[in-house]
């Protein structure tokens, strides 16, 4: 993990971990809120069975935060005691599905990232090491956070 990754990565946390993810994407974190209270993504039970589906590779070499899939090896990752408390959790992974099922988000994401997946479903791209230590989601919310919303 370089340094510039870290320091995007604090940039894009600073920016977003009080906010939904998915409506952030779209423009539309005017009021920001926890993806539970979500009232885009809260009729959407699809979205919250696709993302139990982002399972790490057995013998991955990231680490990353069961909850909000940020790299616990960063300091930026705060510490929680509380289980499903962790505070960034409703950032990268709604962000990830609001880019991944918006026809235009997607597009714009894959001209920079051509092997990000067209279909939702097809996670393995999603959670492999992009070679920094940070996994390709993550990388393509960061690109995609700084880039447009
Ligand atoms: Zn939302
Ligand atoms: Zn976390």
């Amino acid at each position: 993990m370089s340094l510039s990754d870290e320091n995007n990565l604090a940039h894009f946390l600073h920016r977003y971990r009080h906010h939904c993810g998915y409506c952030a994407a779209q423009g539309e974190d005017h009021e920001p809120h926890e993806i539970t209270k979500c009232s885009r993504l809260f009729n959407k039970p699809i979205f919250f069975q696709w993302k139990r589906g982002l399972i790490y590779p057995h013998g991955t070499s990231l680490r990353a935060c069961w909850f909000c899939h940020i790299p616990t090896t960063t300091s930026l990752h705060p510490q929680f005691s509380v289980v499903g408390m962790c505070p960034l959790k409703d950032v990268v992974v709604p962000m990830m599905y609001a880019i991944l099922t918006n026809d235009v988000l997607r597009e714009r994401a894959q001209a920079r990232f051509p092997q990000m997946p067209s279909l939702p479903n097809a996670t393995n791209w999603l959670v492999q090491d992009s070679g920094n230590g940070f996994s390709n989601m993550v990388m393509a919310c960061m690109w995609f956070g700084d880039n447009f919303s």
